[in-house]
């Protein structure tokens, strides 16, 4: 099967906004979609992709991390631990975004896999992290409304040609404005 790299949308796109829809029958559509979600991840260097994030509202999403990939149809967050942790999340639909969000350590998931059988990962960590990022973008909820320790990546070259990145604390309304104006941060 081909595979093709999608785009991804950023926000401002209202898609990104909606719940998506379960997938009633993994036909041969939804596996190519799962397909081209890869290649469009593996293309943008990330970890974990969602199908609204390629114009797509269905409750699917696609993850990579330690060498191993899943492809989740339909996810239910069954069973959450109490503990939570804070991390450090971007998003390919929030670039040059930073947000320190807090998940839970440990979840369990029951899911469709792409081929409609059905799976259970109990997920911690780093990747239990992607899966609960990922299952956000399902119901239309994103880092800017998780976190109020929010910045912007800002890379410089110094005088030395030497690439160097700056964060800088800013707000969820005003990376909404900027994204809105389609227009980068103006620096400092
Ligand atoms: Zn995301």
């Amino acid at each position: 099967m081909e595979m093709a790299v999608r785009k991804i949308i950023t926000l401002g796109n209202p898609i990104l906004r909606q719940k998506a829809q379960p997938v009633s029958k993994i036909t041969k559509a939804e596996q190519q979609l799962i397909d081209d979600m890869f290649e469009t991840m593996e293309e943008n260097e990330g970890v974990g992709l969602a199908a609204p994030q390629v114009a797509v509202p269905k409750r699917i999403f696609v993850a990579k991390w330690e060498g191993e990939t899943y492809a989740l149809v339909n996810p239910v967050i069954e069973w959450r631990s109490d503990d939570l942790v804070s991390g450090t999340e971007g998003c390919l639909s929030i670039p040059r975004v930073q947000a320190e969000v807090n998940r839970h350590l440990k979840i369990r998931v029951k899911a469709l896999d792409r081929n409609g059988n059905k799976i259970v990962i109990e997920p911690e960590g780093w990747l239990a992290r992607i899966f609960q990022h990922e299952i956000d973008h399902l119901d239309g909820i994103l880092i800017i409304d998780r976190s109020d320790d929010l910045y912007w990546v800002v890379t410089e070259v110094d005088e030395e040609g030497k690439e160097r990145t700056r964060l800088i604390p800013t707000t969820k309304s005003a990376i909404i404005a900027a994204f809105q104006k389609r227009k980068t941060p103006v620096r400092r």
